[in-house]
């Protein structure tokens, strides 16, 4: 018998919980990927992510090909192209990895009843997380909504009960692995310009992608993984891993990292860095778990309650808003963290929650339209993440930050960008201000100002607004929540 595995968020070649039991339960097995038109039709035409795909798709396609098989893949709507091509190749089943997110699980469940229709089947398995849905229960046997206690209860899961099997590899054996030939006059892998799409700056920043790419970052990360504990706040330093946007499509094995961390741990030395990092790990399992339990956390905020705080609205909103994506607060660190994002696509940690909470708590806005950007720019958009990290921002979330407490933005600057590195890196107008100077170039006195080269309202703006005020503003604005909190 034949079987058919969609390559979705899984790129990769080895340890794919799919990938192997196709192998493992059929004859022959044809490889393919679906560029869906349901998601791409709607991105802006400069996406860092589709030219990410693209170059991990040429990768895995000559993996699979140095194993026998190779890729198919088009550019159509996924929901109704797998049954078409699966009646295509005439294979009896459809083998793919677990998706958690609403939209994804509907185009799956879709498939999955279009399939039986005409007598085939649809396997999907769990790989991109170590427990999913709900293996990990409080003792009165409910989902957890606090982290702390997940962390202890999944990590003694792993520990204890299931280890091996939830760590060892999902093996994709060269000599076992039986893959169909690909069909005759199979077109090339589609080129950006083909897709719709415009090349972006992927390449001169050297994000690496592929398989071969995220075990280089592993690599790298490896040797600082020690010190992720006291470097990772720093946006200026070297500090994480940068491997979220691999996470994101497969390329690394999320049980390949967790692997790598426990080593670490049970090696001692640098063991506090690397418990750290599995934490963050666990992070990531625990939105996954939240967005499946609790699939209304996609529009609405997690507590109902702070669905009653009115937000800014009208033309002032929409014009703060887009100071604040463009990087024009006057608020150094914030437009320096917009800026990497803007230019990059990726955002450092600690800076995700400055402009989050800056945002929301200081600018008034709703979450979402934050969210909603975030979703657009970042490489390594995650739904789960991604919404977690807003709704704990915003203090609507499961575990969230309480409302009442608000970063200042200035006391962030210079506790974690103490002499300006970072901003300096992406506000080169900025860069002459000194160390003390560069957090709040409106406090700097003129002379100082003029030496740098700084002229507020020409190369850099005023402030927006001034935290103080903003939190009062804020806290009034939480008011309707209090009684919950
Ligand atoms: P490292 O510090 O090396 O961490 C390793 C991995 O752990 C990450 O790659 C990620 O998969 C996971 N991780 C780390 N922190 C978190 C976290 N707080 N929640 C869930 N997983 C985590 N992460 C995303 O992957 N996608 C998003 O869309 C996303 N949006 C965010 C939005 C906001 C407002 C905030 C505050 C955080 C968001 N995060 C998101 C979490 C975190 O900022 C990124 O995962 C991290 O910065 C990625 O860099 P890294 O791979 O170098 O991380």
């Amino acid at each position: 018998d034949k079987s058919l595995v969609w390559f979705r968020r899984d790129l990769r070649s080895f340890d794919h919980a799919a990938l192997h039991h196709a192998l493992t339960l059929s004859g022959q097995v044809y490889c393919a990927f679906i560029f869906d038109r349901n998601i791409l039709d709607d991105l802006p035409k400069y996406d860092r992510r589709v030219e990410f795909i693209r170059a991990s798709l040429l990768e895995l396609d000559t993996a699979l090909r140095e194993l026998g098989g190779g890729l198919i893949v088009r550019h159509v709507h996924a929901e109704q192209a797998i049954p078409e091509l699966a009646a295509e190749l005439g294979v009896d089943a459809v083998f793919c990895n677990h998706d958690y997110e609403p939209q994804a699980i509907a185009r799956d469940a879709a498939v999955a009843a279009t399939l039986k229709k005409a007598g085939r089947e649809f396997r999907s398995y769990k790989d991109q997380v170590i427990f999913e849905k709900d293996e990990v229960l409080s003792l009165a046997g409910k989902p957890f909504s606090v982290f702390t206690p997940y962390k202890n209860a999944w990590l003694k899961k792993l520990q204890t009960e299931l280890a091996p099997a939830e760590l060892s590899a999902y093996e994709v054996d060269a000599l076992n692995a039986h893959f169909a030939p690909l069909p005759p006059a199979m077109p090339a892998i589609p080129t950006l310009g083909e897709l719709g799409f415009e090349k972006t700056n992927l390449g001169e920043l050297q994000i690496p992608t592929g398989m071969q790419g995220g075990q280089d970052l592993l690599d790298d990360f490896a040797e600082r993984m020690r010190n992720y504990d006291s470097t990772r706040d720093f946006p200026a330093v070297k500090g994480p891993s940068y491997l979220s946007v691999h996470l994101r499509f497969g390329t690394v094995s999320i049980r390949g990292l967790v692997r790598r961390a426990l080593d670490a741990i049970r090696m001692g030395a640098g063991g506090s860095g690397a418990a750290v990092w599995l934490s963050e790990l666990v992070w990531r399992d625990f939105y996954f778990m939240i967005l499946y339990q609790h699939p209304h956390v996609c529009e609405s905020a997690f507590k109902p309650d702070y669905d009653a705080i009115v937000w800014e609205s009208g033309p002032h909103a929409e014009e703060i808003f887009r100071a604040w994506c463009d990087g024009r607060t006057g608020y150094p660190l914030v437009d320096a963290a917009m800026a990497q994002l803007n230019q990059t696509g990726y955002m450092h940690n600690r800076l995700r929650m400055v402009t989050a909470s800056f945002l929301i708590k200081d600018l008034g806005i709703d979450w979402r339209w934050g969210e909603r950007y975030f979703a657009e720019k970042l490489n390594d958009f995650d739904l789960s993440a991604n919404n977690g990290g807003w709704q704990w921002a915003s203090s609507s979330g499961c575990d969230a930050q309480p409302y009442f407490r608000i970063f200042n933005p200035l006391t962030q600057s210079e506790k974690f960008d103490p002499d300006g590195k970072f901003i300096r890196r992406y506000l080169p107008q900025l860069a002459k201000l000194s160390g003390k100077h560069i957090h709040a170039p409106w406090r700097v006195p003129a002379m100082e100002l003029q030496k740098a080269g700084v002229t507020l309202g020409q190369n850099y703006p005023h402030p927006l607004l001034q935290h103080d005020e903003a939190r009062a503003r804020t806290l009034q604005r939480y008011a309707v929540v209090k009684k919950v909190t």
